[in-house]
């Protein structure tokens, strides 16, 4: 018999459109590269937004959609897809609502406001019982655990026809309608057809070859993205005249440590540095640029400018300076270390040093001596007069006297790919020509993280978005 639905990646997006079709009495097919359903939901932090929800209104939250999708425009200052960020806040109070009934269990917290991007007008933010960040190294699979048994009862009941280590190497296009998805296996090439498919695929954020040539090229890629984000449901639609859009809106996020160096990668769950805001954390450190300069306010600044600036940044990395009082105050610069770890970790050289002096450190880190000495030297004095002419900076308590020195080398990474697929409000693929795929359909990462959030990043509209359009498309094809 045809499938009425075949979707190809069983991730965040692609798990929930097959368990919702399937619910429907739809035959489903899946496919999936991995030998395991989840993608980034074994990844994910998991916050995820939403305005009106049941639990809202349990709790006495006053909100809507529409101040949901205001302040999207204003944290991204309208670089949104209008029509895709609309849809996504209208639907995702229905979503959280279905998890809720689903058995989601909420942290106590929930909702709330966060702080490590730019924040939200209101407590509209959501965490599973297992993603709060008291233990900070608990990765957000709350998700994970309530959907993937889901699934797998509907494959268990036939209802749901997955292939694992199978890869979609293309798809096959008659006009307006596609006709097959191309597969490879241990078996060899397959056509598999259905009336209607969707691409579920995830983002690119672990391609360098291909973020470098769909962005500016001249910066290095720097992830921690599933290794199976690779684009390749981006490159399969391209190639048969899908139009792509949003990658000039890339941003990074902050803190990313490449303990590896020239690994490009980042171990989110592992080892980052706190320099997202001054509100999670008090900033004790002060951070200098490749000329050995302080280029920013490292304090009072919130989240969305300071990633602008260093984005402006030459290879959109900075050095975090701090000497040895300042590592013994309060919680570690990187969450997951204690003082003694980061210190460990300065024998390797890579990633982190220490110096008995600014001038060895200055050597170590190979950054121009006189001008670290002097960046040094003047932000001293600006903590002696507590005043900071150059940035502002109002916490001004650590001057740089005490030895030994210490330096993290740190850099805007990736966690998700911002250029993603156009579609209409439908969720239909659209073509180069503006036309769209009658029968094509695309949902989650693969659509971009600029469609819901813009060039920004607005928190949540990855893992809502994913989980929406999912549920949409599962409760309408
Ligand atoms: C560390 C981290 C933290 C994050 N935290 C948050 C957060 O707190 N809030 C938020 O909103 N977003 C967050 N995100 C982003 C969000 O989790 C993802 O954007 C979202 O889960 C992606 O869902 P998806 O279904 O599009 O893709 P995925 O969940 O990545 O699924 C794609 C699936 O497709 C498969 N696939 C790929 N290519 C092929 C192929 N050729 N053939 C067959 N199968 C293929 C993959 O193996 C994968 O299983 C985070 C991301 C990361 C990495």
């Amino acid at each position: 018999m045809l499938a009425d639905l075949l979707i190809v990646g069983a991730g965040t997006a692609g798990i929930t459109a097959a368990i919702c079709a399937a619910e429907r009495g739809k035959k489903v097919v899946v496919i999936e590269k991995a030998d395991e359903a989840g993608g980034t939901l074994h990844y994910t932090a998991g916050h995820l937004s939403a305005a009106g929800t049941n639990l809202q209104i349990r709790k006495g939250i006053i909100d809507t959609p529409e101040e949901h999708y205001a302040d999207i425009e204003r944290i991204s200052q309208h670089t949104m897809n209008p029509v895709i960020a609309r849809k996504a806040v209208d639907l995702a109070p229905s979503t959280l609502n279905w998890l809720e009934d689903l058995g989601y269990p909420f942290h106590e917290k929930a909702p709330l406001i966060i702080y490590g991007h730019e924040p939200y007008s209101k407590p509209r933010t959501y965490l599973g019982l297992n993603d709060i960040r008291t233990q900070i190294d608990a990765p957000g699979k709350t998700l994970l655990h309530l959907l993937l048994p889901i699934f797998n009862k509907y494959i268990s009941a036939g209802k749901i026809e997955v292939h694992y280590n199978t890869k979609m190497e293309g798809i096959e296009v008659e006009g307006e309608e596609v006709v097959g998805i191309k597969t490879i296996d241990d078996r060899g090439c397959t056509i598999n057809t259905a009336k209607n498919y969707l691409l579920t695929t995830g983002g690119y954020a672990s391609n360098p070859e291909f973020f470098k040539a769909v962005t500016d090229g001249a910066t290095r890629l720097i992830s921690t993205a599933n290794l199976n984000s690779t684009g390749d449901g981006i490159i399969a639609a391209r190639a048969c005249g899908a139009r792509f859009s949003g990658a000039q809106k890339h941003s990074s996020t902050l803190g990313g440590m490449e303990l590896e160096p020239g690994s490009g990668r980042v171990n989110f769950w592992g080892a980052w540095a706190r320099v997202s805001n001054g509100v999670d954390r008090k900033q004790r450190e002060i951070y200098i640029n490749e000329s050995g300069q302080r280029f920013m306010n490292e304090y009072d600044i919130h989240a969305d400018e300071r990633e602008r600036i260093v984005l402006q940044q030459p290879n959109r990395r900075f050095w975090l300076l701090f000497d040895h009082h300042a590592l013994y105050d309060g919680t570690c610069v990187v969450p997951q270390w204690t003082p003694e770890q980061l210190i460990a970790e300065s024998e390797k050289e890579k990633a982190v040093w220490r110096a008995n002096t600014i001038t060895e450190l200055a050597q170590k880190i190979k950054l121009p001596i006189t001008a670290v000495e002097q960046t040094v030297n003047i932000y001293n004095r600006y903590c002696t007069n507590k005043k900071d002419p150059d940035f502002n900076r109002s916490y001004l308590e650590h001057p740089l006297t005490q030895a030994p020195y210490y330096s993290i080398l740190v850099y805007a990474y990736s966690l998700i790919s911002f250029g993603g697929i156009e579609v209409n409000e439908n969720l239909q693929v659209i073509k180069e020509d503006g036309t769209h795929f009658k029968n094509l359909y695309a949902a989650g990462e693969i659509l971009g993280a600029a469609a819901t959030s813009g060039h920004a990043f607005c928190g949540g509209m990855l893992l809502t978005p994913a989980l929406s359009f999912g549920k949409y498309l599962g409760d309408h094809l």
